[in-house]
């Protein structure tokens, strides 16, 4: 990586924590903005690069979640900044929907160059991750005449009514809000470290959650399959190696279509472009959001020319889907993305975890699995001598490392899973700092 950093990258909290400035925030806040809005940290950023985030105190966090896998490039990235500032002197919006622009084309290219597969390729842009997701499951019922949704045990795909009813965890995401949209399925996922039976194969858990389809459903009446292929929310979850690829096969012999959810994982999250790549497996559709305008707000939905073409011009758009300003952040994302080999990145940055923390996970009783791939990467806390998640302790690290300047995510369905989603522009002498921090974190409360 050759980055010139604009801030210093540095761990430092000053005084109380959080400050003064951040605690009058607070209160402002309180008084205004809904409750159901909820913040990890209690500070209020002023500044943010490369790896660290800078609050109103001036206290600076060494970040380890990137807003939740966005800013891969950096939340202060100057590439993206500046086109950014160059398209919006120039013109904000114009709906694409009215009077179209280049940014707008030239992004579905770029999208179509780089997801897998050498078919012909079509996209359409929305905002936000759950719009994708939304839009991919209307595409796939339109395209295929069916209205069966399957999804799976852990799965997050959003907020919105038809996402809320995909994703699986029911509090706070769903409880109380719904009804939720029907002909939704859950079935079960392969979630290795939890299974009943652990040498149950990638494959295997595939099949039993086929005959669970065929059973319930009726392959033919299955409209689309949707999956995350590395978990975010409900735990960072690799499934067996061999369970998408078959979950994907069954779906091309049943004519279902097979929907990757990377709006997580997308990106050179993983260590490739895509984390349906470390598989070499094809989706007929994907969404994709979060990494891919470095901050901007913007989501796609990419995949097979022949179902994006089954919708009738007018079924798919929204006034500000593929705004022009947020297009010329992921072009310039994207293309800084390719120069530093951030997929590279992310890869050097799993080698450093492992080394890290796979002797802990040794050592330790109450750290369950260490996993992921890339700079996607998680640890599963337990109660010692069994498996029964530690979701007290997990809450205790998080707190602990950001009292001492490390921001880090907790996820997992039984909420007992600490997650990193480090900047991939995250250099290794901060890096290996909160490392340091984690560890003492967990070595207090495990
Ligand atoms: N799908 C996945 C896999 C996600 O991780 C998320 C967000 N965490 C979403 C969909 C929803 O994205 P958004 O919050 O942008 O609507």
């Amino acid at each position: 990586m050759d980055i010139q950093y604009r801030l210093e990258q540095k761990r430092s909290i000053n005084g109380a924590f959080p400050g003064p400035k951040s605690q009058a925030l607070a209160e402002r806040r309180a008084r205004v903005v809904a409750a159901g809005v909820a913040s990890t940290a209690p500070v209020y950023a002023a500044d943010a690069d490369g790896g660290v985030i800078v609050d109103v105190d001036g206290n600076s966090f060494t970040d380890l979640g990137s807003g939740i896998a966005v800013t891969t490039v950096g939340a202060g990235n100057q590439e993206v900044a500046g086109a950014v500032a160059a398209q919006a002197a120039r013109f904000t919006h114009t709906c694409f929907m009215v009077t179209p622009y280049e940014g707008y084309v030239e992004l579905a290219e770029k999208i179509a160059e780089l997801t897998p597969g050498t078919h012909a390729k079509k996209t359409v842009l929305f905002n936000s991750g759950a719009e994708a997701v939304e839009n991919a499951v209307k595409i796939a019922r339109l395209a295929t005449g069916r209205t069966a949704v399957v999804a799976f045990d852990h799965a997050y795909h959003g907020r919105t009514n038809l996402t809320m009813g995909l994703t699986a965890k029911a509090a706070p995401y769903k409880r109380g809000m719904g009804p939720t949209a029907p002909e939704i399925y859950r079935m079960p996922m392969s979630y290795p470290y939890r299974e009943e039976n652990p040498s149950i194969s990638g494959k295997e858990a595939a099949e039993r959650a086929i005959l669970s389809m065929e059973k319930q459903i009726g392959g033919d009446q299955i409209a689309a399959i949707i999956i995350e292929p590395i978990q975010g929310e409900g735990g960072f979850i690799v499934p067996a190696a061999g369970f998408l690829p078959r979950i994907a096969e069954w779906a091309k012999e049943q004519g279902i279509v097979f929907i990757a959810d990377e709006v997580q994982s997308g990106f050179c999250r993983t260590g490739a472009w895509f984390a349906v790549d470390h598989e070499g497996v094809v989706p007929d559709l994907m969404t994709l959001a979060k990494g891919i305008a470095g901050g901007m707000p913007l989501s796609a939905v990419t995949g097979r020319a022949e179902l994006l073409d089954a919708v009738h011009p007018g079924g798919l758009g929204g006034t500000y889907g593929g705004n022009p300003v947020a297009v010329a952040g992921a072009l310039a994302a994207i293309d800084f993305m390719a120069a530093q080999d951030l997929a590279g990145r992310a890869r050097e940055i799993e080698e450093a975890f492992y080394a890290r923390f796979r002797p802990l996970q040794e050592e330790l009783a109450g750290l369950g699995e260490v996993r992921g791939r890339g700079a996607m990467l998680a640890l599963e806390f337990v109660k010692a001598g069994g498996t029964e998640p530690d979701a007290d302790a997990t809450r205790k690290i998080a707190a602990d490392c950001l009292a001492q300047g490390v921001l880090i995510l907790t996820c997992g369905t039984y909420g007992n899973v600490v997650r990193l989603l480090p900047p991939l522009v995250i250099g290794d002498e901060l890096l290996a700092d909160a490392f340091d921090v984690l560890e003492q974190a967990i070595r207090a409360h495990v």
